[in-house]
């Protein structure tokens, strides 16, 4: 087991850490997360560790990305764990703010994304594009790397963040990384923790109904009744409600009816009480 990484609570000391490294030459990578670590944010550390010298992973558990009625509070927390993850990951720093120091009073500034933000989780969760859009572009300008991973498992916020940072010039590269999974199919998720025994064992068949369906997009079939078939084989399957299953361009997350260059087929299913995402590349043959 490697040393823990640093930690840091003050934006001041953090800069001076990071002021310190780039001098050196040393490239930057931040990977962003809400804590409850799993291999699939270990994944993001060891592409970081690829690409650059120096990881900071933050953990910050963002409350104006979640809706009045969403898992704010029970979202699970447990630092000493991430940070003992952390260390055998190889990070360096654990950027480790509080919600005083992220949101201190008077705070009263909002980044409000544009296309990419509307429609799949940008309808289900009114609001909740913006929070991470401010929230990311906070951390990116208190951390300034070089590079900031995000999880493809989150497509749309890839392609949210993506765009905040080309329209707003932020000096920094942001680079998606595949989803982790389970031997199942299962996308690795802090939210997996929340599925009970009978709920777990059906959850893979999101996974498995989105791979059919690209499977059958690539070959050229229409968007449409795969589409409506997907969804009646979740809900037969125990999901409800199924908020979206929808085929998108993979690069502008416009809607697609018949896949002609690269596209991804997206859904957000609830499953008992945990709401689950995914999605899957869908590569024209
Ligand atoms: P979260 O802590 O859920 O906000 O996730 C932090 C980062 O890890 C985001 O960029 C996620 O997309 C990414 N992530 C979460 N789960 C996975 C996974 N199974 N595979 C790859 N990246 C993931």
């Amino acid at each position: 087991m490697s040393d823990l990484p640093l930690r840091f609570q003050s934006v001041e000391a953090l800069r001076a850490q990071v002021a310190t490294w780039r001098r050196a030459g040393e490239r930057i990578v931040l990977v962003p997360t809400m804590g409850a670590l799993h291999a699939g944010h270990l994944a993001l550390v060891a592409h970081a560790r690829a690409i650059g010298q120096r990881v900071v992973v933050s953990i910050f558990v963002n409350p104006t990305q979640f809706g009045p009625n969403e898992d704010f509070s029970r979202y699970p927390r447990d630092t000493e764990a991430d940070l003992a993850l952390l260390a055998g990951a190889g990070a360096d720093a654990a950027w480790l703010p509080s919600v005083e120091t992220m949101y201190p009073a008077g705070f009263s500034t909002r980044i409000e994304p544009g296309p990419a933000a509307e429609g799949l989780c940008g309808t289900f969760r009114p609001g909740h594009f913006s929070g991470v859009s401010t929230v990311v572009t906070k951390l990116l300008n208190q951390v300034g790397p070089d590079v900031a991973l995000f999880g493809e498992k989150d497509f749309q916020q890839l392609q949210v963040i993506r765009s905040v940072v080309r329209d707003l010039d932020m000096p920094v590269t942001i680079e998606g990384v595949p989803t982790l999974r389970e031997a199942d199919g299962l996308a690795l998720s802090s939210r997996n923790r929340y599925l009970a025994p009978t709920e777990r064992a059906i959850a893979p068949r999101l996974h498995a109904v989105l791979s059919e369906i690209a499977e059958r997009l690539a070959t050229g079939a229409k968007a449409g009744p795969l589409v409506a078939e997907g969804m009646a084989s979740l809900e037969a399957a125990g999901f409800g409600p199924v908020q979206y299953l929808e085929v998108r361009d993979a690069d502008t997350l416009a809607p697609v009816a018949q896949v002609e260059r690269e596209a991804r087929v997206i859904a957000a299913a609830y499953l008992g009480g945990t709401r689950l995402i995914d999605n899957v590349a869908v590569l024209p043959g």
